[in-house]
């Protein structure tokens, strides 16, 4: 008798028996091939991990599998051991993790191949033939033309979005005559294009050079590679030089980075250096188009793949290296279902396939510089910026007992008008949105709460409502204090709105530009933004942490942190070493070119040590004391975390049931001499969000191996117990927010 386990996109941590449909040929069967089921009263497609002899079950309880949808496994071997690693060290279901390293055309029952038509735009005789003055005042028209002669070929969709390339300039161009739209057939394996890889623009300083040596010495290999160069140092074109000899050896390269909307430039850097299929998963593309781009990276079509974490599982014919840019950024942990590091996940992965990986980044964690200190990592250095760029200088500006306009000290504003004066650009960094983060009542000190959360209400002025940042509830603004009745209410503490405000009114001739999530909510809003700010239509430029990732800002001399108390003040543990991240990637947006860039740092703290630690000896000498003090707290990373999670609409369930779950834990500990602590459980430290209450358990642990034999044990436990179906739980292991 053969059963087949299979698993199913159920929270349940188990495979699931079942018997081989009556046609199938058992000898033909592939673990990693997708089935479709009968799963309770539903239909479910589920994977096939093995196939086994026999079944706790009797063979008449057992169902038969109504399909095997695939010859072939979805999954190369040695993704499927990695998803399977995954599902074990996250403790998460099988079924849900292979279905989340699946892009989403694939979790319906469909064959794993796609033959379409697919739009080109060619050029006409006319495109070809006519001078390309002709479009001197129409730059973005003339780029396209002059990408279209060059490459010989034609343009889709895809390569259009990476591109940068709108419908609108290709509308222009058609009605013009000079481009075409065209339907092609669209079959992967004939769109191989021919690779050219333009020579750089730039010689190689000594350490990009030293850099790129060394990983193309074990080109073959694997190694991790922590390339940690300050903004501006040139990683990425290592990135493109390493990535060239990938390319020529036939190989794929893998990049992640943390947010595509946010970096175009980069992505159009790519794709201007080499002449081949590159494809981008882009938030844009329809589910089609991420399918035909996960089918040609694994058919080794695609010789690039861009993407954010969850590409971190995109199949490669020819595996050659992968790339993590910005590795530091918190984007690559995801934050519900399956609660993977795709950073981890990745290094993993380079193993498994025997290539190098590059963690890039001007502010790595304290993770990997550990890590590159037990030679885990090899760390690669690149001290200067690249070309004629100069490194920004930092100014402390001391708040206390200053006289405050708007929340701003005298000292800042002057800067900030200095350095118009002098036409650079201002930016300013405000990690609060709306106007004031409290509304107040100057008669009674009531302010507006949340009633779903433990949480203020934030004021939005423009649009003249209240808005709670965790539920997203909104009310409308009362005009008098509904305890007192007095007619005193008043915005307390500054958000972005307010900033832009107050700025406005002490520079009333320059343009300013204010980028966060409320300014930038609807299509396009966002890039005519950026694209002001780079052309120079704004001078001044405000924005939350939005503005702190990856963008290049050539015209910014100056940065202002305008409050860096939360950062240095906060109770989690990771807090400063973030504040120290976030300060020196928004410094990477000054001074980019030949100017010196000025870095002014708000605060009520400015003799803080750490901060000025940071200032004065730099970053590593800033993560070392962090490091000793986490050494001293054994705290990541000379410890492993792992948080349970609960929350339920009843105050009291959340706690009961991890109270029950710390009392399983603690007797498990005593019995198998493990030496993992519990630690909790408490309250979340928001506890009430959207009407659930919200409490934590920690596990923390000297070895990651008696925490992962804890949690296997205790996630039997809690499935069996009676409370967790009061409450909503997860766990998150080596988890990076404790709230
Ligand atoms: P990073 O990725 O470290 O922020 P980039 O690779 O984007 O740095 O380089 C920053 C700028 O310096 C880019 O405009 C790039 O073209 C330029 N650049 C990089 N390397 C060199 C070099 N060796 N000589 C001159 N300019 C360089
Ligand atoms: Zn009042
Ligand atoms: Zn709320």
């Amino acid at each position: 008798m053969s059963v087949l386990r299979i698993a199913l996109p159920t929270p349940l941590r188990k495979l699931f028996d079942y018997l081989p449909p009556a046609d199938c040929d058992i000898q033909q069967l592939q673990p990693g091939v997708r089935v479709f089921v009968n799963f309770g009263r539903r239909k479910m497609l589920g994977v096939l991990v093995t196939v086994v002899n026999e079944s706790e079950f009797p063979r008449d309880k057992l169902k038969s599998v109504i399909k095997i949808i695939d010859s072939e496994p979805v999954f190369s071997d040695t993704l499927f051991v990695l998803l399977q690693w995954a599902a074990n060290y996250y403790q998460h279901s099988f079924g849900e993790t292979f279905f989340t390293a699946l892009p989403s055309m694939l979790r319906e029952d469909r064959p794993a191949k796609l033959n379409q038509y697919k739009t080109h735009w060619c050029l006409t005789e006319l495109g070809r033939k006519i001078s390309i003055t002709e479009l001197s005042r129409a730059p973005k028209q003339r780029r396209v033309l002059l990408l279209l002669r060059e490459q010989n070929t034609s343009l889709t969709t895809e390569q259009c979005l990476v591109l940068d390339i709108t419908s609108s300039i290709l509308q222009a161009l058609i009605k013009k005559q000079l481009i075409v739209k065209e339907e092609i057939e669209d079959t992967i394996e004939h769109a191989v294009a021919e690779l050219v890889i333009k020579p750089s623009p730039v010689v190689l300083n000594v350490e990009q050079q030293e850099a790129l040596d060394s990983i193309k010495q074990s080109i073959d290999d694997f190694k991790v590679w922590l390339l940690y160069g300050v903004t501006g140092s040139g990683k990425t074109e290592v990135y493109l030089q390493v990535i060239a000899e990938v390319l020529r050896a036939g190989k794929q390269a893998l990049v992640l980075i943390p947010e595509i909307a946010l970096t175009p430039q980069t992505v159009a850097r790519f794709s201007e250096r080499f002449m081949t299929k590159i494809v981008v998963f882009h938030s844009k593309l329809s589910q089609t188009e991420k399918f035909k781009g996960w089918l040609a990276a694994r058919e080794g079509t695609a010789k690039i793949i861009i993407g954010t974490r969850s590409a971190v599982f995109t199949p490669m014919q020819n595996p050659g290296i992968i790339i993590i840019d910005e590795a530091h950024d918190t984007s690559f942990k995801q934050q519900n279902g399956l609660r993977y590091s795709a950073r981890n996940l990745a290094v993993l992965r380079a193993q498994r396939e025997k290539m190098p990986i590059i963690l890039g980044s001007a502010t790595p964690t304290l993770e990997s510089l550990y890590n590159a200190d037990n030679k885990q990592y090899q760390m690669l250095r690149l001290r200067k910026r690249a070309g004629k760029a100069i490194p920004p200088t930092f100014t402390v500006v001391d708040m206390r007992q200053q006289k405050l306009s708007g929340g701003l000290a005298a000292e800042l504003l002057t800067l900030v008008g200095e350095h118009l004066q002098r036409e650079g650009q201002v930016l300013l960094f405000l990690n609060q949105r709306g106007f004031a983060p409290v509304l107040m009542c100057h008669g009674c000190g009531w302010f507006a709460s949340c009633r779903r959360c433990d949480a203020k209400m934030v004021f939005h002025k423009r649009l003249h409502e209240l808005r709670c940042h965790h539920c997203d509830r909104r009310e409308a603004v009362v005009p008098r204090c509904p305890d007192c009745q007095a007619e005193q209410i008043m915005p307390v503490g500054m958000g972005t709105e307010r900033l832009q405000q107050t700025i406005m009114a002490h520079f009333p001739n320059y343009k300013v530009a204010r980028i966060d999530r409320d300014s930038t909510q609807r299509k396009g809003e966002m890039e005519a933004l950026l694209d002001g700010a780079r052309d120079g239509k704004f001078q001044i430029l405000i924005g939350t942490q939005m503005l702190a990732k990856g963008h290049h800002f050539p015209g910014v001399t100056l940065v202002g942190i305008v409050n860096a108390d939360g950062g240095l003040l906060s109770a989690d543990f990771r807090a400063t070493e973030r504040f120290a991240q976030l300060v020196l990637q928004v410094a990477g947006r000054a001074g980019r070119v030949e100017r010196v860039g000025e870095v002014a740092i708000q605060t009520h703290q400015p003799q803080h040590p750490l901060l000025q630690l940071l200032l004065n000896k730099g970053y590593l000498a800033f993560t070392n004391a962090l490091l000793e003090e986490r050494k001293l707290a054994a705290m990541p990373p000379y410890s492993h975390l792992a948080l349970l999670r609960a929350e339920a609409p009843n105050s009291q369930a959340p706690l009961a049931f991890l109270q029950q779950i710390s009392l399983q834990a603690r007797s498990l500990i005593k019995n198998t001499d493990s030496h993992v602590h519990v630690l909790g459980p408490a309250p979340a430290p928001i506890e009430r969000v959207a009407g659930k209450y919200r409490a934590q358990l920690l596990l923390q642990s000297p070895q990651r191996k008696s925490l992962q034999i804890l949690l296997s044990q205790l996630i039997s436990l809690i499935s069996n117990d009676k409370l967790s179906k009061q409450v909503r739980w997860s766990i998150d292991v080596d988890p990076i927010d404790m709230v």
